[in-house]
């Protein structure tokens, strides 16, 4: 999508630490934290919502889980992680390409 700063990123149009990247998803720091560690997996596919989602990305979404608990030692999360996938307004979404937010690196307040 041409407007997408996630896109972009993947194409190397705009700078981005990517931490690991295969041509179905990314893994990368998120440019402004909300704890010790906090990373974003995308998958390659442009859609905004879950809803609208190739029955292949969801499937993906699965493969991404599974990645990043095979990396938590590398991605720094030892003690563990949260995954979390915010979809509209409600939940504060801001940009519009799927993405699961990777939290971690530190005790991470509860809710
Ligand atoms: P959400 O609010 O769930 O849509 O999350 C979007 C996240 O993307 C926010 O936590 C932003 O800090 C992050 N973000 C926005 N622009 C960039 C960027 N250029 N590089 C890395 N992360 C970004
Ligand atoms: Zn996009």
């Amino acid at each position: 999508m041409d407007n997408c700063v996630f896109c972009k990123i993947r194409k190397g149009e705009i700078p981005g630490t990517i931490l690991y990247k295969d041509e179905d998803f990314m893994i990368i720091k998120n440019i402004a934290p909300s704890s010790k560690v906090h990373l974003l997996a995308i998958p390659t596919e442009h859609a905004p919502f879950i809803a609208d989602i190739s029955e292949k990305s969801a499937e993906l979404l699965g493969k991404m889980m599974s990645k990043i608990s095979h990396m938590q030692e590398e991605l720094g999360l030892t003690n563990g992680y949260r995954l979390i996938i915010n979809q509209g307004e409600d939940a504060g979404q801001t940009v519009s390409h799927i993405h699961i937010h990777i939290m971690g690196g530190e005790k991470l307040a509860e809710f």
